[in-house]
């Protein structure tokens, strides 16, 4: 069983989604977070996206890893990843 546990948000006691924070507060940042993202493109003109790599950490570790090999930043390294993938190069 899951003890209840307080957010770090809103300062509740619930059963906690994930980084410190309830499933209302949790899910909240997480819309935030993507809208910040999009407007920031669309204002600025840049083409910068911030990217949670929480769920799927293991990925992170693996282009850390290539880029310290490769002797790339991990931002170019993600980039040359992606362009790989889709066949694009830079
Ligand atoms: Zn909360």
């Amino acid at each position: 069983m899951q003890t209840k546990t307080m957010c770090r948000e809103c300062g509740k006691e619930k059963k906690l989604a994930g980084r410190g924070l309830c499933p209302a507060c949790y899910h909240r940042e997480r819309r935030l977070g993507i809208r910040r993202a999009l407007q920031g493109t669309r204002e600025s003109g840049e083409f910068l996206v911030s990217v949670d790599f929480e769920p799927m950490a293991c990925i992170l570790e693996e282009v850390k890893k290539r880029a310290g090999a490769e002797l790339r930043d991990v931002p170019r390294q993600i980039l040359w990843e992606l362009g790989r993938a889709f066949g694009v190069q830079p």
